[in-house]
């Protein structure tokens, strides 16, 4: 009885309270600025979705740092977005997982195997790789990683199919199937692990020659399952790691995938361009560029629809956020790499750079600086670190916005100031004025 009185005092008093006003006025504000986000990440998606060149950073990868990419490699299947990020303590590990979708049981079995596998074969005597694969636990391991990749796989091993046929008269082409048929006479025979391996050792023989970047990119591509599995076993057989992967943990993060309201393409782009003429130039303008307008239709569904105000659209947070997010709520200000089975997109690099400025030391290997529109921003528990993010990352998109307006509204005066100089250029090369009774009869007859 006590206690009730005790709570509703609490409860009233805090109603009360000149704070929970505040408190109240601050959350709609936050929930009101959440909504421009969203929205102004759907627009410059669509009127600049890559933003600068795709960059790869100069990091210094660590032995940590490369068996959690290898991991990323053997965990991504079909189109999905995987991140990892290992954390080591004394005398045991955890590995973060997270990805874009939800997990499926599939998944969920697949992970739990391969933390079985990597303890098992932790407690091998230490030995090499090759001489691991003669063991139960690592040829199940090697198994259930090609068949787990295996459409993502195909879709690989069908882009180098392609050079190989494209390019066969080529001499780079022609020197990999010569290496390939010191192996077998017909690649197209041989099993995803033999072709794997066959790309695997051809790429990390040839890799510093002078062989072109794409087709490189696709053998090593096709060759990273065995790679990343040749790496990992490496790692597990080894006797510096051998008692951090006897107690491995494979924590799955939980992905964060919602429906948000967003307000209309119309009502942001007007607050820009408050004058409607121009504001319908520039609609025109974007309706008229192809790739926009192709952008436009798969982002808001169809053009009418640009008008709409509260469409309820999907977003989820990216596999890298998921790993971030969970590092500021730890706060762990140690270095902590993130391997990603593609590059970071444009507002994760973004997130990812205020994070660093705040003090957290958070190594990424590269960036596409491509705007997904349905890009989620991270719920961490730090509401100042949450709000002042959100107001970086506004600023950022505020900017691209207003360059592709200005863009447009610089284009468009100097096509106006133009026109006129290049009909005053026609005049001029016209020389010869005989012809000019014809155009008088021409003129009469209209
Ligand atoms: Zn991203």
């Amino acid at each position: 009885m006590e206690e009730k009185t005790l709570y509703s005092k609490i409860h009233l008093n805090s109603a009360s309270s000149p704070q929970s006003s505040y408190q109240m006025r601050d959350n709609k504000t936050f929930k009101m600025k959440e909504e421009e986000l969203y929205s102004k990440a759907h627009v410059a998606g669509c009127i600049k979705y890559v933003v600068d060149k795709e960059s790869d950073e100069d990091v210094e990868l660590t032995a940590n740092d490369k068996f959690s990419c290898n991991l990323a490699t053997m965990l991504a299947r079909d189109k999905e977005v995987v991140a990892v990020n290992l954390k080591t303590y004394s005398n045991s590990c955890i590995i973060y997982i997270s990805k874009n979708n939800a997990w499926f049981k599939e998944d969920v079995e697949y992970i739990e195997k391969i933390q079985i596998y990597l303890r098992s074969i932790s407690k091998y005597e230490p030995m090499t790789w090759f001489e691991a694969l003669r063991k139960d636990e690592t040829s199940a391991l090697c198994y259930e990683v090609m068949k787990y990749c295996s459409s993502k796989f195909d879709s690989r091993y069908g882009k180098l199919k392609k050079d190989l046929i494209d390019g066969k008269e080529e001499q780079h082409v022609k020197s990999f199937t010569e290496y390939i048929s010191n192996y077998t006479k017909n690649i197209d025979e041989e099993g995803r692990l033999a072709i794997s391996q066959m790309c695997c050792f051809y790429y990390k023989g040839n890799k510093d020659k002078n062989i072109p970047k794409i087709f490189l990119k696709h053998i090593k591509e096709v060759g990273s399952y065995v790679g990343s599995f040749i790496n990992i076993t490496d790692c597990a057989c080894n006797q510096k790691y051998k008692t951090l992967f006897s107690q491995v943990k494979l924590h799955r993060l939980n992905p964060d995938i919602i429906h948000k309201p967003i307000c209309s393409w119309k009502s942001i782009i007007h607050k820009l361009i408050p004058n409607s003429k121009t504001y319908q130039g520039f609609k025109e303008a974007c309706l008229n560029d192809r790739i926009i307008s192709e952008r436009l239709i798969r982002t808001y569904d169809s053009i009418e629809r640009l008008d709409l105000e509260n469409i309820n659209k999907h977003i989820y947070l990216h596999a890298e956020l998921n790993i971030v997010s969970n590092i500021i709520n730890q706060k762990i200000k140690t270095r902590s790499f993130i391997a990603v089975s593609k590059k970071c997109c444009f507002l994760c690099e973004l997130y990812i750079k205020f994070a660093q400025q705040q003090g957290y030391n958070i190594v990424i290997s590269g960036a596409h600086k491509k705007i997904y529109h349905a890009w989620k921003h991270p719920d961490t528990i730090d509401v100042t670190f949450k709000r002042n993010s959100q107001t970086y990352i506004l600023k950022e998109l505020d900017q691209i916005i207003m360059e592709e307006i200005k863009r447009y509204i610089d284009l468009r005066s100097r096509s106006d100031s133009d026109a006129g100089s290049v009909d005053s250029h026609i005049i001029e090369d016209i020389d010869d004025f005989s012809a000019y009774a014809e155009f008088k009869s021409i003129a009469k007859s209209e």
